[in-house]
């Protein structure tokens, strides 16, 4: 039977489409649909492309419960047709936004949104705004010399990652479907002269909007002032009600928020051992929201200087330990092209500060609480936080299975308890032995750490309660997606349906499921996919 709840979803037909972005914000007055330079505008009016024969092959229950909407029911359904672009409805205005950016640290110009094409807002019952935006629609006039479309494997990688993402707290758009289409395009994977025809997928993507940091960088670079304060106001009155566009100091009290809201999503990427990959300026959300999903990845073995894509392996700009340092670079880069709006010339400094502190409060509490510490570290805790990285380095250790299992590690003095604590520790070893420097220095390390810990005074349940609170037992292992692919490609999406489920609980046990939260199997080392990616999608 169906709850009352479940009843009163609709088709996506039966909602009605607001577009407070279109009726607010200045229009590309062209309305064809061919590349170009668009100057003095914040999007293009554009229509989807449509799709042969749109398959629905997975759907986020939890994001159609936020919208309203119910669950297609089949590949006939309105809302599938809807959702591949192969069907409008009344009211709708698509369009595409215009953005610029920097990428890897150059100034790449207009850049936009070349395949993604937003259809509209749903505001739902509780009064929330959500962008519907459609990935892979088709080009625009942004898409430069590409062809609008996305692949199938990226589709699934970012359709998983968002949902595994928001599930474990880490502030990011969301995805409500996916879809594979029987179109193909070429794609050369790896960028070394081998292209490939590969099958095209559209995810929808939500957010309460899509707005970069690029979206106001292209107006400030062209000069164009007026756009950039439509823009900035249009954003603080929706998106950021609690701030008074009255006030004389709104733009730099609202860069401020933007740097702090900024600092704990990378305090959650950090927590969570998430690489982000291409921390481009165009793929930096303005409300601090982990946006485009590429060739991103997990940490599997703790590294600080690992990157999982291919196109940054040389300079490793975007690694995971340089994910606060780009941000606060691209933060800096925002302050710039909001200066225009500042009255105080000190704003972009006061910015940068308060991401500084925002962030080692917010990091510092973080990492404190990984080890099960209710206090921000003073210097004593902030030693052995720091011991434990170094060690960590030391032989190849699966970070989200060490934290997770640190929590079990009995804490009592004496030999027979540290002998178990290794023990217990063991399955987040790469290698079967240990060498005497790491033996030594993590057995140390464990008794300075059960001492301390001893002195939060907590019982072991409740210590291992809110532990596994923080240290997630699954995440989106960068292999267990390619194998979802992999089925995929082969036409098995059964795969893409049980991570979803799995990562909808990443912090319970789910001893159903514990083959999910296991250490990277070797065959997935070194595999494309695995551990290797491009931007090429
Ligand atoms: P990304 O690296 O995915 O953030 O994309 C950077 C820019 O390239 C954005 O403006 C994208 O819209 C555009 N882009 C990437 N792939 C395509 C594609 N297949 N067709 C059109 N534009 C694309
Ligand atoms: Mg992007």
């Amino acid at each position: 039977m169906q709850s009352a709840s479940e009843n009163s979803l609709v088709a996506l037909s039966d909602v009605n489409f607001d577009d407070s972005f279109v009726r607010t914000l200045p229009a590309d007055p062209r309305e064809e649909n061919g590349v170009r330079p668009v100057p003095n505008a914040c999007f293009s009016f554009v229509k989807p492309t449509p799709v042969r024969q749109p398959r629905l092959i997975a759907w986020s229950d939890a994001v159609g419960a936020i919208l309203g909407l119910a669950r297609p029911k089949g590949d006939q359904d309105s809302t599938v047709e809807i959702l591949a672009g192969n069907r409008l409805v009344p009211g709708m205005r698509p369009y595409a936004a215009r953005y610029g950016g920097h990428q890897f640290g150059h100034w790449a110009g207009q850049l936009g949104d070349g395949r993604a094409i937003t259809l509209g807002e749903i505001v739902n019952r509780e009064g929330q705004r959500w962008e519907l935006q459609l990935k892979g629609a088709g080009p625009t006039p942004y898409s430069r010399n590409a062809d609008g479309r996305a692949v199938l494997r990226s589709s699934i990688r970012e359709f998983l990652c968002s949902e595994a993402m928001h599930h474990l707290g880490v502030p990011t758009t969301r995805a409500l479907s996916l879809i594979r289409a029987d179109d193909q395009v070429v794609r050369d994977m790896f960028y070394d002269g081998h292209p490939q025809l590969e099958t095209c997928a559209l995810v929808t993507r939500v957010a309460p909007t899509f707005v970069r940091f690029g979206n106001f960088q292209i107006l400030t670079v062209n000069g164009e002032l007026k756009e950039l304060h439509q823009l900035a106001d249009y954003v603080i009155a929706q998106h950021y009600p609690d701030f008074n566009l009255w006030s004389p100091t709104v733009y730099g009290d609202w860069f401020k928020e933007i740097c702090r809201r900024t600092a704990l999503m990378i305090t959650h990427w950090q927590r969570v051992g998430f690489v982000h990959g291409v921390m481009n300026t165009d793929n930096m959300s303005i409300l601090g929201l982990t946006i485009d999903y590429g060739p991103y990845g997990w940490l599997d073995v703790y590294d600080p200087d690992w990157t999982p894509n291919t196109t940054d392996a040389h300079r490793r700009r975007y690694r995971f330990g340089h994910q606060p340092a780009v941000a606060i670079w691209n933060l800096a880069q925002l302050g710039q092209a909001l200066q225009p709006l500042f009255t105080d010339p000190q704003t972009i400094e006061a910015g940068m500060n308060e991401f500084h502190a925002h962030f080692s409060e917010s990091y510092g509490r973080m990492k404190a609480a990984k080890l099960g510490l209710a206090e921000a570290p003073d210097r004593a805790d902030a030693e052995l936080i720091q011991e434990l990285d170094e060690i960590l380095k030391l032989e190849p250790t699966d970070m989200t299975i060490f934290y997770r299992k640190l929590a079990d590690i009995p804490l009592a003095e004496g030999d027979a308890a540290a002998s178990e604590r290794l023990g217990i520790l063991e399955p987040a070893f790469y290698s079967p032995t240990r060498t005497p420097l790491h033996a030594q220095r993590l057995a140390a390390w464990l008794e300075r750490y059960a001492a301390r810990s001893r002195s939060e005074g907590l019982d072991p349940e409740e210590r291992r309660r809110r532990m596994n609170q923080v240290n997630p037992k699954f995440i989106l292992r960068n292999y267990l997606s390619q194998q979802a692919i992999d089925a995929a490609e082969q036409g098995d999406h059964s795969l893409i349906e049980r991570l979803m489920q799995v990562m909808q609980r990443p912090y319970d046990e789910q001893p159903e499921h514990e083959t999910f939260a296991a250490r990277r199997p070797e065959w997935a080392e070194n595999r494309a996919g695995c551990s290797a990616l491009s931007c090429s999608s």
